[in-house]
C-alpha cells in the first residue's frame, strides 16, 4: 500500500550541517556542567545524568527501486526516562551521528523538564540522503527502521515525533508499522501525526506560538513595549513563519526575514501573511518582489528589538555574536547559539530566551496529542492554545525566577531548573539495585 503522498515527504530546503564546528554532545554538556556545578548537584546523580540510558544502533536494509539492496544505519537513543517515557524526534539526514543523536536526546530531556511535562528525552535518526530517495523507498526505510527499534518503542516507554526531513506522513507509517506488530492500533506511539489519525489541532503552529508567547513575556520583563517592537526572523519555515505571523498579530513589526535563499528588509514592516502565501506557492522567498535584499549575516546584525534564529544550529558564534543589536534573542531553532558565544551575548546585555524554553511549545502540544490519544478524547483548537499559553507563560516565569535567584542568564537558569527537576525524581525514586 504505497500511495504517493500529496505533499513532499522531505523538505529540500533543510540544511542542518554544523557550520561552526562544535561537537554537539560536548556543547550541550558544557552548559549542563555549568548548571550542575551551580546547583551543587550530588556527584552520583551528576554521573547518572551525564550518561544516556540506552543507545541502539540498527542496520536498516531496504530494497531500492532499482531492485538492489542497500543497508542504512539508524540510531535511537533514550537519554533519560526518570520523569516519563522517552520523547524525541527522528531525523533522516546524511550527517546523522550517534554523538549528535545523543546530544539531541539529552536536550529533549531538559526541554521536557523545563516545561514540566511528564516525559524523558530521546532522539533517533537514520544516515541517509532523503533527497535522493523516492517516497516508496522512504516508506520502506521508515518501516524497517521502526521494526529495528521496536524493542525501545511504546506509548509508555518511547514516543517518537518528526524532526529534520521527517513529517506527519512518516509518522503515519511509523504508527502503522508499530500497530501491525502489536496487532492493534496504537495512536499514542508517536506524535506529530495527521489530525485525521489522532494528531492534535494546533500542533503545526505550536512551536511558533511558544516563541511568540515567550518573546512577549521577555519584552514585558524588560519593559520594552510590545506594540511596534521590531522583529528579525532567520528561517521562514514552520517555526520562523508562524513566529513572525503571531508576533505581527501581537502588534510587533517584522522588519526582516530570511530563508536559505537570502533575506528581505523593510523598516516599515514586511507583510508576513503575503510572504507565507508566496512561500506556499514558490517553496522559498526567492523572487518575492517586495522589501530590500539583505544577506543572512546582515539579518543577524540588524537593528531591532527581537531576533528569532529559526533555521539552523550554530549561527551565532564568537565571530558574529558581538554584532547582534537585538535586545532579545528568541531561539526558535535548536542550538542556534554556539556555547562559546553565550558569554559574549551575556556581556553585551542581550536577553536570550534559550532554545529549551523558547521552542518547547512543539513538544508541549506533542504531550497534549499523546494525552488526547490515550484518552481517546480530542480537544478544540482554542483549548489546545490556551493550555499551551498557560504552560509557556508559567515556564518562562519559573526560569526567570531561577535566573533572578542565582543571578545567572536565562540559559543557565533553564538548565538549572531542568536538571534540578530530573535530579529530584532520581532522588525520590532511589537506585534500583
Ligand atoms: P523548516 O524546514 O520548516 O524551516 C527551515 C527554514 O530555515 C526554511 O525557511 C529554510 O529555507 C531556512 N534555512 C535553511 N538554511 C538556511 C540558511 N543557511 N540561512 C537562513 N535560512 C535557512 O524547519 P522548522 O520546522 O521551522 O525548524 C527550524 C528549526 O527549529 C530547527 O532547528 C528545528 O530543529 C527547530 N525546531 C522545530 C520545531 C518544530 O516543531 N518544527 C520544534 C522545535 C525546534
Amino acid at each position: 500500500m504505497s500511495t504517493p503522498p500529496a505533499a513532499p515527504i522531505i523538505r529540500a530546503d533543510r540544511d542542518t550541517r554544523f557550520r561552526y564546528e562544535e561537537k554537539p554532545f560536548e556543547a550541550m554538556m558544557s552548559r549542563f556542567d555549568d548548571a550542575a556545578q551551580r546547583l551543587g548537584l550530588d556527584p552520583g546523580i551528576y554521573s547518572i545524568l551525564r550518561h544516556p540510558e540506552k543507545q541502539l544502533t540498527v542496520s536498516v536494509p531496504i530494497v531500492r527501486d532499482s531492485g538492489q539492496i542497500e543497508v542504512f544505519t539508524g540510531y535511537r537513543v533514550i537519554y533519560n526516562t526518570a520523569r516519563g517515557p522517552g520523547k524525541g524526534g527522528i531525523r533522516f539526514h546524511q550527517d546523522v551521528s550517534l554523538d549528535e543523536v545523543t546530544a539531541l536526546a539529552a536536550w529533549m530531556t531538559w526541554k521536557c523538564a523545563v516545561v514540566n511535562i511528564p516525559f524523558g528525552g530521546a532522539k533517533g535518526g537514520v544516515i541517509c540522503d532523503p533527497l535522493t530517495m523516492s517516497p516508496t523507498e522512504l516508506e520502506r526505510l521508515t518501516r524497517r527502521y521502526t521494526s529495528g527499534i521496536m524493542a525501545f518503542l511504546g506509548p509508555d516507554s518511547d514516543v517518537p515525533a518528526p524532526d529534520v526531513n521527517t513529517n506527519e506522513r512518516v509518522m503515519a507509517w511509523l504508527m502503522d508499522t508499530y500497530s501491525m506488530h502489536v496487532r492493534h492500533t496504537v495512536t499514542a506511539i508517536t506524535t506529530g501525526k495527521p489530525v485525521a489519525m489522532g494528531g492534535s489541532l494546533g500542533r503545526r503552529e505550536a512551536t511558533g506560538r511558544g516563541c511568540m508567547i515567550t518573546t512577549r513575556s521577555a519584552l514585558n520583563r524588560l519593559k520594552i513595549p510590545i506594540k511596534g517592537a521590531r522583529v528579525a526572523v532567520q528561517g521562514f519555515g514552520n517555526v520562523g513563519s508562524i513566529s513572525a505571523m503571531l508576533m505581527e498579530r501581537e502588534g510587533m513589526k517584522v522588519i526582516a526575514v530570511s530563508d536559505q535563499t537570502g533575506g528581505l528588509y523593510d523598516k516599515n514592516g514586511l507583510d508576513v501573511k503575503d510572504m507565507i502565501a508566496y512561500v506556499a506557492a514558490h517553496r522559498s522567498l526567492e523572487g518575492y518582489g517586495k522589501g530590500q535584499k539583505m544577506t543572512n549575516a546582515e539579518l543577524l546584525a540588524v537593528e531591532c528589538e527581537v531576533l528569532v534564529p529559526a533555521a539552523l544550529e550554530n549561527v551565532l558564534t564568537p565571530e558574529n555574536a558581538g554584532d547582534v543589536k537585538a535586545k532579545v534573542i528568541c531561539e526558535g531553532a535548536n542550538g542556534p547559539t554556539a556555547a562559546a558565544a553565550d558569554s559574549i551575548l551575556e556581556a553585551n546585555g542581550v536577553f536570550v530566551i534559550p532554545d529549551i524554553l523558547a521552542n518547547a511549545g512543539g513538544v508541549t502540544v506533542s504531550y497534549f496529542e499523546w494525552v488526547q490519544d490515550r484518552g481517546g478524547y480530542f480537544w478544540e483548537e482554542d483549548v489546545v492554545n490556551q493550555r499551551l499559553e498557560r504552560i509557556m507563560e508559567r515556564s518562562f516565569d519559573e526560569v526567570a525566577a531561577m535566573a533572578d535567584r542565582h543571578n545567572v542568564s536565562m540559559r543557565t537558569a533553564s538548565y538549572m531548573l531542568a536538571i534540578d527537576r530530573v535530579a529530584e525524581v532520581h532522588r525520590l525514586r532511589g537506585l534500583y539495585a
